[in-house]
């Protein structure tokens, strides 16, 4: 059976250039970039290269890159910098839709006497940035943002929001990743200070990530040993996830132009297919300001687990909330800040595509998934009941 991968949001292919381009780093090339030696100082040149690659990705300066281990690693080393290096500050703002990396991380920082404010999301997962203008205080350490929801899409202003906690003097910093390799980001063009990536979003290997630190920002590591990355990150380079992530970005530059027309057609069409086709069924998020390849159904009164294990009957990978909240029968807290109503929000699918996906794949999962939900539907007493009622038009 073939498989269909609309799964993206949670991990990527790993390009084939990629691939290639990493894998004299596991044979030949092994040797270690701080090493004195020519055999140690060619990986090392190959690193610098990856770090200019990566820079020009999101219009940063190479010696603003940090390599980290991945994303969730750049997000715990920004907030927890910002903390370290203004001690007497106790207060970081972050919206209630961040990935764990972020929540779970200031969910501690709570209990360790920070004081944490989320903000708010309107029904189509929007921030008002009036609620972070009156949420800042001269006690705040850092604003955590991210850029683009992994479960729905929805794009957050940060680069205005960067703006006003700049005004301020207060650090800003944003979870890209997400919104690195599908929209454009440009560093030069606004007041970001940290910027969180992660390798295998973008079609890199796992394991590999990135920290942008905007030159003149006050650093701490998060790990502390060696003299790597300018003593920003100790531990030896994943020398083959760099270059791998180095080439991934080259590509994503090449590629984004496909993502925004391609990806985005792919993906409205999806929608269009299975709207048109399947009766109380609706998009969740802002769809007029949302990443190019992410969409977020609900199909009211049925489990969106159920729905996953038909569709990978088809060979069809989605997720239900976000990969790492499924598992857990509990809607996401994404869907719950929206205020999405409890029996659409058990009944949500994420579809994340990529420039891999075909016009055929899409065409066939817009055609099988109304059977998938009518057997579920058929089997659930609240379908019938609200059928029953006159309420649906089945
Ligand atoms: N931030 C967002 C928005 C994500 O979607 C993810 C992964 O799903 C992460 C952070 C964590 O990245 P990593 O898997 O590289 O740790």
């Amino acid at each position: 059976m073939k498989t269909i991968y609309l799964d993206n949001n949670a991990t990527t292919k790993v390009a084939p250039e990629v691939l290639e381009a990493m894998l004299p780093y596991f044979t030949e090339l092994y040797g270690n970039p701080s090493s004195m030696h020519s055999f140690g100082g060619q990986v090392a040149q190959k690193i610098r290269i990856a770090r200019e690659q990566a820079a020009a990705l999101i219009g940063a300066s190479p010696e603003e890159i940090i390599f980290t281990s991945c994303g969730t690693e750049s997000d715990n080393a920004a907030i927890r910098s910002a903390l370290a290096t203004q001690p007497e500050k106790k207060h970081i703002i972050t919206s209630r839709v961040e990935h764990p990396a972020v929540r779970i991380l200031c969910a501690q920082l709570a209990a360790q006497g920070c004081r944490i404010t989320e903000l708010p999301v309107d029904k189509e997962g929007r921030l008002d940035l009036q609620n972070l203008e009156k949420s800042m205080t001269p006690d705040t350490a850092i604003v955590s943002l991210m850029w683009g929801n992994n479960e729905t899409g929805v794009l957050f202003p940060v680069e205005e929001a960067s703006a006003m906690a700049h005004e301020r003097g207060i650090l800003f910093h944003t979870d890209a990743v997400q919104s690195t390799g599908k929209i454009p980001i440009n560093l030069k063009n606004n007041t970001i200070d940290m910027l969180s990536v992660s390798g295998h979003k973008l079609h890199a290997p796992k394991g590999i990530g990135i920290l942008y630190v905007r030159r003149g920002t006050k650093f701490s590591p998060f790990m502390i040993g060696g003299h790597q990355e300018r003593e920003r990150r100790g531990g030896t380079e994943n020398t083959s996830g760099i270059v791998g992530l180095g080439k991934a970005c080259e590509l994503a530059a090449k590629n984004m132009e496909k993502e925004n027309t391609y990806v985005r057609k792919l993906r409205d069409k999806l929608e269009r297919g299975i709207l048109g086709r399947i009766p109380q069924s609706r998009i969740n998020g802002d769809t007029g300001n949302r990443l190019p390849n992410t969409t977020n159904i609900s199909f009211e009164f049925v489990e969106g687990e159920s729905i996953l294990l038909l569709m990978n009957e088809l060979g069809i990978c989605a997720s239900s909330g976000s990969a790492c909240t499924s598992g857990s029968l509990q809607p996401s807290h994404v869907l719950r800040a929206m205020g999405v109503p409890f029996t659409m929000a058990h009944g949500s699918i994420r579809f994340s595509l990529s420039i891999y996906n075909t016009e055929a794949e899409i065409d066939f999962v817009a055609a099988q998934m109304p059977a998938i939900i009518e057997r579920l539907r058929g089997m659930s007493p609240y379908w019938d009941a609200q059928a029953q009622a006159g309420k649906i038009n089945k």
